[in-house]
């Protein structure tokens, strides 16, 4: 069996860990504190807040902002359910704008139709790996004054310009402060078995004018805003002041077992995504002269983590998607569909009274499969996966 994910631990995860039991301080303590400091270095954003899952990441990013009842934020209904729930979970109500049909992603003509005097903010997600065309949303966000908040669960290491997403160096000369989430689940690109992140950035110090009080006034926003997701991790209490609880907050405290793991894993991160994207690049040639079977097109200028290699099946292929399924599970290789259902069809949408139709959304979801394309895959697995595809099976 080629698993479709496959965490990698190695002998440095697993003495980190002993180190952390050894140490007696096993919550959230010096590890949390040195892999914030890590990651926000390696990502280069102003700050960075470990938290104990992506969907916390969320949940607290737009939480921070304010965000909540009355509002409305434009997401992608073509992502996995927590990204539109941490909206849900706020009390503000999600509003779904249709996708590409190249790199999976929220588009953002689509993002323009959907905009009301009731739109706060933008959470775009940047699915499996690839950036969202986040060029024209920071477009649309200056232009209408929203709010941005990344998705960015699975792309840790993806780049736009060559810079990381999450980066001080991509956001707006006229962006208040941006908020970008990470995931450390198991499958994902890196792990801390469970947790997540949220960096923060809001000032292209490149950019701007030094002497520009607007500046200022950000910085200010930015703190302010970094300690309050701080603050909602912990149940509304800072450090200097335990059991002084300023507002509502949950536990979505990292453990410093985790941060410890992570540490790690951020070490072997560019390995990892280097190994993804070899993959992908073989994968591409071995698929490349099969008829109706479209692979991942990478956007001018972006770099892509492979944290899913997703195809296409189409008619000119001869056979549905479900169908090549079938043949995959027979010969033994993983594989999953990511999302077999857009989020507006899931019975909980359908409740709260949801009933969109969007174009693309309805297409891709019915023809996309994602094959194993993780750091453990051999080019002899890819061989042996994509002579499977193209004898179907036979
Ligand atoms: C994994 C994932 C999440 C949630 O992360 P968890 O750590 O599992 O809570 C959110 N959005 C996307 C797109 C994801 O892939």
């Amino acid at each position: 069996m080629i698993p479709i994910a496959k965490p990698l631990i190695g002998e440095e995860e697993k003495s980190a860990v002993m180190d952390v039991l050894n140490s007696g301080i096993l919550a959230s303590g010096p590890k949390v504190l040195e892999f914030e400091k890590l990651f926000a270095e390696h990502i280069c954003s102003k700050y960075a807040v470990a938290v104990n899952s992506g969907t916390a990441a969320l949940q607290i990013a737009l939480m921070a902002h304010g965000i909540g009842k009355g509002d409305e934020v434009i997401t992608s209904p073509f992502t996995f359910i927590a990204t539109a729930n941490s909206i849900l979970f706020t009390g503000a109500r999600p509003i779904f704008a249709d996708i590409e049909k190249d790199t999976f992603n929220i588009d953002p003509e689509s993002i323009i139709d959907k905009i009301t005097d009731k739109t706060v903010a933008i959470l775009p997600v940047h699915l499996y790996g690839h950036p969202a065309d986040m060029k024209s949303i920071k477009e649309i966000a200056e232009d209408y004054k929203l709010t941005i908040v990344e998705d960015a669960c699975q792309a840790v290491g993806s780049k736009i310009d060559n810079k990381m997403v999450g980066s001080n160096k991509l956001v707006g000369n006229n962006e208040e402060c941006r908020a970008t989430c990470f995931s450390f689940y198991p499958t994902k690109n890196m792990t801390t078995v469970e947790g997540g992140m949220i960096t923060i950035t809001g000032i292209n110090h490149e950019m701007i004018n030094a002497n520009d009080n607007k500046n200022d006034e950000r910085d200010e926003y930015i703190l302010e805003y970094y300690n309050r997701c701080k603050l909602i991790r912990s149940h509304g209490t800072g450090a200097n002041a335990r059991y002084v609880h300023e507002l509502l907050g949950y536990n979505f405290r990292m453990t410093d077992i985790s941060a410890a793991i992570g540490i790690e894993q951020l070490k072997k991160l560019d390995s990892f995504n280097k190994k993804r994207q070899e993959n992908a690049k073989y994968m591409d040639y071995k698929l490349s002269n099969i008829n109706g079977i479209i692979t991942p097109t990478v956007r001018e200028g972006y770099e892509h983590t492979f944290h899913q290699y997703t195809i296409r099946i189409t008619k000119e292929y001869g056979m549905n998607r479900d169908s090549l399924i079938d043949i995959l599970h027979r010969k033994n290789i993983g594989n999953g569909v990511y999302y077999p259902i857009a989020i507006y069809r899931q019975p909980l949408y359908i409740k709260l009274g949801y009933n969109d139709h969007l174009k693309n959304v309805e297409i891709i979801s019915n023809e996309v499969v994602s094959l194993p394309i993780h750091p453990g895959v051999t080019n002899d697995d890819i061989d042996y996966i994509t002579d499977v595809i193209k004898n179907k099976g036979e």
